[in-house]
């Protein structure tokens, strides 16, 4: 240690661990669990982490964090809800292809404050649908239409005021709506900003927004005045939209599927496959990259170099990596392949650095811990599926099972999700027998993501700040140089680093 000038030069001490390379260089495979990290040195408050990570080869992140596509995962609100975090969703693709197509489109349509999707009707409706809505979502007002529907022209809206002492609920809705030129609207190009401001001044409850052709396009509601914070970490294109991915499978008729995302405005393609290097996938990935070339595509899944060599050379812009690890998953005990996840997390990011390749890493993710973990083995990102599942913006409803507010979560080769189509991933013949390798299983409701983001994304900050490192090319940096360090842990000591020898314990998150 030269401390002369005060300046501490990094020394491995004795006692201090190894390397990420001197520990993967043995026989055996680790998770995440059999790993722990060596603190850093601390000079900086956690709250100066900076998160910036990349998803692929052209598409930056604000945080590291992906959403997995499965299909009790991520739709549209998950998109949203992963964009407007800064991180980005990958909409599942169990479903058909203009299903999928009008998922990408809901998410590039969003625009943060805007009612997109608000109940309307027509003036040729009676006042008792409106009462239908009204007790149905609880909404007060709604635009009228010409043809009853969004992007038609706005002739006018019934709020409460104006159907409060009607007694005959079959009286038409044109002769009790407020009329469009007695409205105060929003053009579709303003701001939320400048709507915010009009929403106030105006004091109407709801403000609707046209386009040039005064068709509806989204309305505001006064009510979420307050709750239309501004989102400073949101992950947009350059026509300010937000960032969405889809998955797509291997097969010839994908390539129409791809089509219909890419007229949607998909931001990246996820060719999704349970093991990647094949050459169905290799053709996949070479015909998207031909076909269009500016259009960034995640290759997977994968957990060594000579899959991820096959597919960089084919082109992709990213890999997904995990094989047999995700919380749902029995590739392993059916397939006997796999791989334990810091180990392929380590192998594939340290080869695909070379090539300037982002590495995603995949499935096992089941605490903040296991987050700043793949990053410091090399991964530029998470994929996330059980930890997101049983969040408000996933798909499917709550249900009660023994007092507790559940979701259904299912790995996408399980027989259920794979008698909805989804077998492609995992190679099933039509027709042929079903080899399940995945379950179906539910988690318990973990609220809205809108609290659960912030909560992951300081829970790393934290870590990070722990290992010392203020931002992920200062962490790759660190761990190329040696200068992370390493332990594997005992069976008694990953029992001694959680919660231990107490009667009972909650283990609440505090958000
Ligand atoms: P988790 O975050 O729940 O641990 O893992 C999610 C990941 O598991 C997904 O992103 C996907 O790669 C993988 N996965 C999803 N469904 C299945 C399945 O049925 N079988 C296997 N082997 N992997 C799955």
């Amino acid at each position: 240690m030269d401390g002369a000038n005060g300046k501490f030069e990094f020394k491995a001490f004795n006692d201090c661990g190894l390397s990420a390379e001197s520990l993967f260089s043995g026989p055996s495979g680790y998770t995440y669990d059999d790993l722990i990290l060596l603190p850093g040195h601390i000079d900086f408050a956690a709250s100066e982490v900076v998160l910036d990570s990349k998803f692929s080869r052209n598409i930056r992140l604000k945080v590291p964090f992906v959403s997995s596509p499965m299909d009790t995962v991520t739709e549209h609100k998950m998109a949203i809800a992963m964009a407007m975090h800064g991180g980005i969703g990958v909409i599942h693709y169990n479903n058909t292809i203009e299903e999928q197509a009008e998922e990408v489109a809901c998410v590039k349509r969003y625009k943060n404050g805007f009612i997109t999707e608000p109940k309307t009707l027509s003036p040729t409706d009676s006042v008792s649908k409106i009462d239908l809505i009204k007790s149905q979502f609880g909404f007060s007002g709604v635009p009228i239409t010409e043809n009853g529907d969004m992007h038609s022209e706005l002739l006018g809206i019934v709020t409460n005021r104006d159907i409060d002492f009607l007694t005959d609920r079959s009286t038409l809705i044109r002769d009790v709506m407020t009329k469009a030129s007695d409205l105060t609207v929003a053009k579709e190009s303003c701001s939320l900003a400048e709507a915010n401001i009009i929403l106030m001044e105006c004091k109407k409850a709801k403000l609707p927004v046209v386009d040039e052709k005064f068709q509806l396009v989204a309305l505001m509601s006064r009510s979420d005045l307050l709750k239309n914070r501004d989102f400073p970490l949101t992950t947009k294109d350059d026509k300010k939209r937000l960032l969405v991915g889809a998955a797509i499978g291997t097969r010839p008729r994908d390539r129409e599927r791809l089509e219909a995302l890419v007229a949607a405005e998909v931001d990246a393609i996820v060719v999704d496959s349970s093991q990647g290097d094949s050459v169905y996938q290799l053709e996949m990935v070479r015909y998207i990259k031909k076909t269009y070339p500016h259009l960034d595509v995640v290759g997977g899944n994968i957990v060594t170099c000579r899959q991820a060599m096959h597919l960089i050379a084919a082109g992709v812009d990213g890999l997904r990596v995990g094989m047999g690890v995700g919380s749902i998953c029995t590739t392993q005990e059916v397939c006997a392949v796999g791989r334990p996840q810091a180990t392929s997390v380590y192998r594939v990011s340290q080869f695909a650095r070379e090539h300037g390749i982002p590495v995603i890493a995949d499935g096992g993710i089941s605490n903040t811990g296991h987050i700043a973990k793949a990053l410091a083995l090399g991964a530029s990102t998470v994929m996330m599926g059980s930890m997101l599942a049983g969040t408000e913006e996933c798909p499917g409803e709550y249900y009660f099972q023994e007092g507790f507010r559940l979701k259904k979560y299912r790995g996408m080769g399980s027989i259920a999700a794979m008698s909805k189509g989804s077998g492609k991933r995992y190679f099933t013949e039509t027709g042929g027998v079903k080899v399940a390798q995945g379950v179906s299983g539910a988690v318990v409701d973990k609220g809205s993501l809108r609290k659960f983001m912030p909560y992951l994304t300081q829970g790393l900050k934290h870590g990070m700040q722990d290992i010392g490192a203020k931002d992920l090319p200062q962490l790759n940096e660190m761990r190329i140089k040696g200068e992370l360090r390493f332990e594997t842990r005992s069976a008694s000591a990953q029992k001694e680093g959680g919660v231990h020898n107490l009667f009972s314990f909650e283990k609440a998150h505090p958000y």
